[in-house]
């Protein structure tokens, strides 16, 4: 498995953090008093606004990481014909940009909203980390370890669900993917995305 980063080298791709019309919401655990993020659904309503960068990407920045991957058209296509599975396409998302105040929709490149459904966890035991203080409400934890850029990550395949798409499910806001999307990343040049080895997941280039 490999690390997926969706970024914006030397800040010459587009992004859009925000995503209008699904704002996220921070709550607070009544059991042990964590700031919760409850992330509303991308809806109907919701779409972007280019809040820098030149080009368009084909893996578009978005502040909502986890749980979704923004993708052009193109790679929606290149992962059908491929059979890569542990995502849906949930809807096309409007992308605008501001020119001196005024809205222009995007055009050029359609994007879509994947919702991440394929799972697999790190082996914990493996990487000498453990969980502590987790709260029965929230399932929130601390990791024994503080610098978590010190440690070598290494996923438990038996936690895999077979899917070439995953999220991490102890550390759900990163999104991992298989050999196969790797090679169709850089056989088709898809822009937009960076790839890191399995036990770099906690270290960001
Ligand atoms: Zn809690």
């Amino acid at each position: 498995m490999y690390n997926l980063f969706v970024t914006r080298p030397s800040r010459s791709y587009c992004y859009a953090w925000t995503m209008h019309g699904a704002q996220h919401e921070i709550g607070e655990c009544a059991e042990c008093g964590r700031k919760t993020l409850v992330a509303s659904n991308i809806n109907e309503d919701s779409f972007l606004v280019i809040e820098g960068g030149k080009k368009l990407p084909d893996f578009l920045e978005f502040c909502g990481v986890g749980a979704y991957l923004l993708v052009s058209s193109t790679v929606v296509d290149v992962f059908t014909e491929n059979n890569i599975s542990g995502y849906f396409v949930e809807k096309t998302i409007p992308l605008f940009t501001d020119v001196k105040g005024q809205m222009l929709k995007v055009d050029d490149i359609q994007y879509y909203s994947l919702k991440v459904t394929g799972t697999v966890d790190f082996d914990l035991k493996a990487m000498h980390l453990k969980k502590k203080h987790i709260c029965k409400s929230c399932g929130h934890f601390d990791w024994s370890i503080q610098r978590l850029s010190i440690v070598d990550t290494k996923f438990d395949m038996d936690t895999w669900d077979q899917s070439d798409i995953c999220r991490i499910s102890s550390s759900p806001g990163h999104i991992v993917c298989s050999d196969k999307v790797v090679e169709l990343i850089n056989q088709r040049k898809l822009t937009g995305v960076q790839i890191q080895e399995e036990k770099d997941a906690f270290r960001i280039r």
